[in-house]
């Protein structure tokens, strides 16, 4: 099967019937014409759509090598350099789409299964390693999307925290049994949890020295005992004019219940391995393929903030002032350096124990510490630049009722009139204030872990060793005599 198009990824999310909660009940009826997820869908049916249009299909697709028809590109295990820069071509296409909003465009997951089916033999056991191999397959063959959940509940944190056998919270493995393994308990934190075909599951960090914790696996959205619970969502049906991103790119988190599911064999990864568990993460190409993917999304993400905000300065006539010169050199230099990683990643790349071209990880890592602490500035600026701005900001219908004109006139800029300089601040709103904006501030400070943790693995593993023999040499040298 060629790559999808959105009515069939519609059609086939709505058909599934996953069983998903929000606000106290279950959706019935088809998920697209859900209020809450019905933006949020049709911009995710847009990326397929863009598959199958003249202009980007080269950009966005390959031929399978399976069956020679047309597949996404972010299936690709790139083999070289070159592979690399379509790579990062094709997720910058569909990045621009939705303006670097969507954390959770199919090139997220499709990446994500590309990298682990590529060092399968990581996973030990031949049958999982082969079960992998297949599950890769049949993604790329069918465009299948997934939602993926990687963290226990939020219970206890303390490091002498262990859970009591007899009172399951965070989802274990209970039971091996002819048909496969069986899991029961929570899971957090599943972004598009439900909107999607199917769900990924692996370790958690942190949990794997259990072997109750040591497993991965990949079921349909739609399996008996999987349950979805959405937070609230934020898109309350504001069209375009009022909510510009919410009303478009608002993608739900969800809580996700496993009630005694039964994962069938030919569906598990890793099934007790704590060994496996501990390397899954390191050894394999995941983290710096998938910050690949993620970096070149924020670029572009960063270039949409960028052209906000100059924007603004437009409006108002402020780029005279020394401090807003300032802080848009502030996101400038953010973009720049983002972009100069990215690029060095993929200069440096190597072919990795698995055969996969990988790209470099150490300014990967660095360009993953540094964003989290970037886009929260970055929409402190918003606020800084916008000021009242961006809550002078009455509706559209305020536009369309008696005081239209009245609006127009008090509301105006320097250089559009009342109604566009409010389509622009709402913009902006959106990106600073609303509560999209600060559930997106909150998903780049936490989405790939904890940026503490985060750095204290750059720590461990970047290697200075260089460095200190230098510093010992000169040491050594007495350099002082020299001179
Ligand atoms: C909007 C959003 C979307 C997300 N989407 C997904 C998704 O689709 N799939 C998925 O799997 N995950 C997702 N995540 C989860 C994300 O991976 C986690 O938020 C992240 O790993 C941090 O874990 P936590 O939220 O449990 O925080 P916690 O680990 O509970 O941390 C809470 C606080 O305690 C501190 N702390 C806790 N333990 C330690 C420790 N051992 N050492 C030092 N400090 C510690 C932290 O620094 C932090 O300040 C999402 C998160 C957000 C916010």
């Amino acid at each position: 099967m060629p790559c999808i198009d959105g009515k069939t990824y519609l059609k086939r999310i709505n058909r599934l019937g996953a069983n998903v909660w929000i606000d106290g009940r279950r959706v019935k009826g088809n998920l697209s014409d859900h209020p809450a997820f019905k933006g949020v869908m049709a911009s995710q049916a847009r990326l397929y759509d863009m598959q199958h249009e003249q202009d980007k299909r080269d950009l966005l697709t390959y031929l399978s090598p399976k069956s020679g028809q047309r597949v996404a590109l972010s299936y690709l295990e790139p083999k070289t350099k070159e592979d690399l820069g379509r790579r990062r071509q094709a997720f910058q296409l569909k990045a621009r789409e939705n303006v670097g909003m969507l954390g959770r465009s199919p090139d997220y997951m499709n990446t994500i299964v590309m990298t682990f089916a590529a060092c399968a033999d990581l996973f030990g056991d031949t049958r999982c390693s082969a079960s992998l191999r297949r599950y890769y397959v049949f993604c790329r063959e069918n465009d299948i999307s997934l939602t993926h959940t990687f963290i226990n509940p939020q219970v206890n944190r303390s490091a002498v925290y262990l859970e009591k056998d007899s009172d399951i919270i965070a989802a274990r493995m209970i039971d091996k049994n002819k048909t496969g393994i069986v899991i029961h308990g929570a899971r957090l934190l599943a972004t598009q949890g439900g909107i999607t075909d199917e769900i990924m599951v692996f370790p958690t960090g942190g949990y794997q020295f259990d072997e109750g914790y040591a497993y991965a696996f990949c079921i349909p959205s739609n399996t008996p005992g999987v349950k979805f619970i959405c937070r609230e969502s934020f898109d309350d049906g504001k069209g375009a004019y009022d909510h510009p991103l919410t009303s478009r790119f608002e993608e739900a988190d969800s809580i996700v219940i496993f009630d005694h599911v039964t994962v069938p064999w030919e569906r598990v990864f890793l099934h007790g391995d704590t060994e496996i568990a501990g390397k899954l993460y390191k050894e394999s190409g995941f983290i710096p393929q998938q910050i690949h993917q993620v970096t070149s999304k924020n670029v572009v993400k960063t270039e949409f903030v960028l052209g906000v905000l100059q924007s603004m300065v437009d409006a108002i006539n402020i780029g005279e002032y020394h401090h807003i010169q300032e802080k848009i050199s502030e996101v400038i230099i953010g973009l720049e350096t983002l972009k100069a990683l990215l690029v060095a990643s993929e200069v440096q790349a190597r072919v990795d124990q698995w055969g996969t071209m990988t790209p470099d990880r150490k300014p990967l890592m660095a360009a993953m510490n540094l964003f989290p602490k970037l886009y929260p500035r970055f929409i402190e600026i918003v606020q800084l630049i916008g000021a009242s701005g961006l809550v002078s900001i009455p509706t559209e219908n305020d536009f369309r009722s008696a005081n239209g004109s009245d609006l127009k006139r008090y509301l105006q800029s320097s250089d559009r009139d009342g109604m566009e300089k409010v389509k622009l601040f709402r913009l902006a709103w959106d990106l600073s204030l609303s509560a999209f904006a600060g559930r997106q501030t909150l998903y780049e400070r936490f989405f790939f872990g904890d940026p503490p943790r985060l750095s204290a693995t750059l720590f461990r593993e970047y290697d200075r060793s260089d460095c200190v023999a230098w510093v010992n040499q000169f040491l050594r040298d007495d350099y002082g005599k020299k001179l």
